[in-house]
């Protein structure tokens, strides 16, 4: 059976977003096989973005399935093939990619284009501030052509590089 990496402790804390890396045998997708892929730097970012769309998925979830007649309704759906899977949205991937973060989605046959709306929101917004965030420790940072295209602040930058990689084009 394949090792499925261990998914991080704040993780546990936005269970309907990352439901594929904590039930990683439900769920085929890369962040089950890899987990997040991308440096500690940009995880503040991540947990913001999951926070925001974990309560998206709540709501939901609430109104979708809090009544006994709307999950009879749900099972008909899925019966009948018009509902498919996944049923409400979920994470499938977040790596880095050009120097920006890259999350993928799974959308849900039982999720509303508004709310699909937001949750592409959230997602632009987290990917637009990676852009700015160094993906190594945190801080503010730059992107670095040179530095394999990823965002790094000036205290990351591996000190024995050649220097004209270093320094930014004018
Ligand atoms: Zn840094």
């Amino acid at each position: 059976m394949a090792k499925h990496p261990q998914p991080r402790v704040w993780m546990l804390n936005y269970p309907l977003f990352f439901r594929a890396a904590l039930y990683p045998s439900s769920y085929p997708t890369n962040i089950s096989h890899f987990g997040i892929q991308c440096g500690v730097g940009w995880f503040p970012v991540i947990e913001t973005l999951a926070r925001d769309v974990e309560s998206e998925l709540r709501t939901l979830w609430r109104e979708q399935f809090h009544r006994p007649d709307q999950i009879a309704a749900l099972e008909y759906a899925l019966a009948t093939g018009r509902a498919t899977f996944p049923v409400i949205p979920y994470c499938t991937e977040i790596s880095q990619l050009d120097g920006e973060l890259k999350v993928e989605f799974q959308h849900g046959s039982m999720c509303p284009a508004d709310v699909a709306e937001s949750i592409r929101t959230y997602i632009d917004n987290a990917v637009a501030s990676s852009r700015y965030i160094c993906e190594s420790c945190g801080r503010s940072g730059k992107f670095r052509e040179s530095y394999w295209r990823r965002v790094y602040c000036d205290d990351c930058l591996v000190p024995e590089a050649p220097l004209e990689q270093v320094l930014e084009p004018a």
